[in-house]
C-alpha cells in the first residue's frame, strides 16, 4: 500500500510538472519566479544551482530565473543555466542576474553578463540594451519614491511582493499606485517572486503566471516585457479583460474580488470567484486583487481607463 501510495504521489508530481494551463485563443498559463539565489553565486564553492532548478520543477514551475547577485559573479560571469532546462517536462531557464552594483534590478532575459552599474537608470539602460527586462526589487529596501521611478526611463516592472519581504507588500502596492497616479506617471505591471537564497521551504511565497503561446525563453521574456502575467501568492485567474465599458476577472479560488483605482483607491468589492466592474470614466486606470479566506492573493495588471489623466 505505502509502495502504491508513494508511486500515485511521483504520477501526480509528474502531471503536474508537464501541465500547460490552457488560456484563450492558443494562450497558455506558465507559472515561473524571476528572483532567486544560489549559494553557488555567494562567493561559495556549493554547486547548488541544479538541486534549486530541481526543486522548482518537481514544485510545478515551468521557468525559473536565478537571478544571481552580478557582483558575486565578476570571476564566473555566469548569467544563464540553459542545461538545467527540461524542455520535455515543460520546465526552462530564464538568463538573467540581480544586478546588483546600484540599486537592485532583475535583469531578465539578457543576452550577456552585465556589470559596473553606477546607477538605477544605469542598470535599466543595460539591461535594455541586452535585450532584457528590468524590474526594480524590493522597492522598499532601500525605498524608492514615485518621482525617481517615474524618472528612470524604461522601468516599467515592480517587485510588489518579495519572499523575503512579506511585510513590505502593502508600501510596495503603495509605491506602484503612486507610480501610476502621479503627474508624468504611468502604467506599471506588478511582479511576485520569492526572492529565495537556497531554501525549499521558501519556494513558492511569490510567483507569477505568463500568458504566453508557448514555453521558450523568448515568448516568456516578451509576455512579460508587455505586461501578459499576473503576481500572486497563491490564487489562481482564469482570466481578467477589459472592454470597452467595464473589466472582468474570473478566478479559481478567490473568494473576494476588489477594484482600485487612482492612488489605490478602492472603487468597490464584491464576493465570489468572478466579478465585473463598470468604468465610470475618471478612475485614470483600474486593478483588480482576488484574495481568499486562505490568506492568498493574486493581482490584475492596471488597465488604463479611456478618458483618463494624470496629467
Ligand atoms: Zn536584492
Ligand atoms: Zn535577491
Amino acid at each position: 500500500m505505502a509502495r502504491f501510495f508513494s508511486f500515485f504521489l511521483f504520477s501526480l508530481n509528474l502531471a503536474f510538472a508537464h501541465t500547460q494551463i490552457p488560456a484563450e485563443e492558443g494562450y497558455f498559463w506558465y507559472r515561473g519566479n524571476t528572483h532567486t539565489h544560489a549559494e553557488y553565486s555567494d562567493n561559495s564553492e556549493i554547486n547548488d544551482v541544479p538541486m534549486i532548478a530541481r526543486w522548482y520543477r518537481e514544485a510545478g514551475y515551468n521557468f525559473l530565473l536565478l537571478s544571481e547577485h552580478n557582483n558575486h559573479l565578476l570571476a564566473r560571469k555566469i548569467f544563464c543555466y540553459d542545461r538545467l532546462s527540461r524542455p520535455k517536462e515543460n520546465f526552462i531557464m530564464i538568463c538573467g542576474l540581480e544586478l546588483s552594483m546600484s540599486r537592485h534590478i532583475t535583469a531578465l532575459g539578457i543576452d550577456r553578463f552585465l556589470s559596473g552599474e553606477k546607477s538605477l537608470q544605469e542598470a535599466v539602460n543595460m539591461t535594455l540594451a541586452s535585450g532584457g527586462v528590468p524590474i526594480l526589487n524590493h522597492p522598499m529596501d532601500p525605498v524608492v519614491t514615485a518621482r525617481k521611478f517615474i524618472e528612470t526611463e524604461g522601468l516599467n516592472h515592480i517587485e510588489i511582493v518579495n519572499g523575503g519581504r512579506l511585510t513590505d507588500t502593502p508600501a510596495s502596492i503603495a509605491l506602484w499606485d503612486s507610480v501610476m497616479s502621479e503627474p508624468g506617471g504611468r502604467i506599471i505591471y506588478a511582479v511576485a517572486a520569492d526572492d529565495n537564497h537556497y531554501n525549499r521551504q521558501r519556494v513558492g511565497r511569490g510567483w507569477i503566471m505568463v500568458k504566453a503561446k508557448s514555453l521558450t525563453k523568448s515568448e516568456i521574456r516578451e509576455s512579460i516585457r508587455s505586461g501578459n502575467f499576473y503576481p500572486t501568492t497563491g490564487v489562481i485567474l482564469d482570466s481578467y479583460m477589459a472592454e470597452k465599458d467595464s473589466f472582468h476577472v474570473i478566478s479559481q479560488n478567490g473568494d473576494t474580488i476588489k477594484f482600485f483605482g487612482r492612488y489605490g483607491k478602492l472603487l468597490g468589492t464584491q464576493a465570489g470567484k468572478d466579478a465585473s466592474y463598470r468604468f465610470r470614466g475618471d478612475e485614470l486606470y483600474v486593478r483588480a486583487e482576488v484574495s481568499n479566506r486562505q490568506g492568498k492573493t493574486a493581482w490584475t495588471q492596471p488597465v488604463m481607463v479611456k478618458g483618463g489623466t494624470n496629467q
